[in-house]
């Protein structure tokens, strides 16, 4: 994606079922616009994947997998791959805060389903932070580091320029604890210098960089005002349809000003 876009991401994570999940969409789609320098994806429930994808016009928005498993089929009772998610969704969150926490998925796990997005036309958002005693430690860009070597091993320069990289602190998600803007630059720099001594300058400059936690309608414009990253995932901000939509206006204002 172009560094001159903004792109807004809604997880909706274990939240709204497929009724509700069609009816947002609706609701949604009578308030933002379309914008070729916005674009806004939805991580709704998986059981909703199929339904909004119908239903969703890909100009306006497009969906992403909150997970999926890294093979592509076979005896795995109870997952969904990248190769079935095929064509209904353009991204998939990997290694989010709450999989590498609660379901204890390890970068071996991460880099796996990074692969296997990437082999299946899927864009992976690969999502990294730092938990709070990293943070108390000053080993915030040890912590990046390790998650992006971990997650990013086998990517090769070329197939970077299809990965997101949220920036994720895991102090900040769903805690009403947001980081600063001066955090988040920071963060942000951090990847990108990590990046370049990994892939080059030229891949590190134009990688999209996302800031993700506690972000709300009221935040939202600070970081959207920030060179160094490149739009937002919203997790509980994005459960209300109107807030979301404030959201977006914002990252168009944000544009417009450019
Ligand atoms: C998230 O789940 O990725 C997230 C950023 O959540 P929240 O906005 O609720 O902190």
């Amino acid at each position: 994606m172009a560094r001159d876009k903004k792109l807004i991401i809604g997880n909706w994570k274990m939240n709204l079922g497929v009724h509700e999940a069609s009816l947002y969409v609706h609701k949604l789609a009578d308030q933002v616009k379309s914008h070729r320098d916005v674009e806004v994806v939805l991580a709704p429930t998986i059981l909703a994947l199929q339904t909004l994808s119908v239903q969703v016009n890909y100009r306006q928005f497009k969906l992403a997998a909150q997970n999926f498993y890294w093979r592509d089929h076979g005896a795995f009772t109870g997952e969904v791959s990248a190769t079935q998610l095929r064509g209904i969704v353009q991204y998939g969150l990997v290694g989010h805060s709450e999989r590498r926490h609660v379901f204890h998925e390890t970068d071996k796990d991460t880099r796996a389903k990074v692969q296997a997005a990437l082999r299946n036309g899927i864009k992976p958002i690969l999502c990294i932070g730092e938990t709070a005693s990293e943070r108390t430690m000053g080993e915030t860009s040890d912590a990046l580091y390790d998650q992006l070597i971990g997650g990013l091993a086998n990517v090769t320069s070329e197939e970077l320029e299809d990965v997101i990289i949220a920036y994720e602190p895991v102090w900040a998600i769903g805690t009403g604890n947001n980081a600063v803007p001066n955090d988040v630059i920071a963060a942000a720099r951090a990847i990108r210098h990590h990046l370049k001594h990994l892939y080059g300058s030229r891949a590190a400059s134009s990688v999209t960089i996302l800031y993700g936690g506690s972000v709300t309608e009221h935040s939202a414009a600070d970081y959207l005002a920030l060179s160094e990253i490149d739009g937002l995932l919203i997790g509980g901000a994005s459960l209300d349809a109107s807030a979301f939509a404030g959201i977006v206006e914002k990252a168009y204002q944000s544009v417009k000003k450019k």
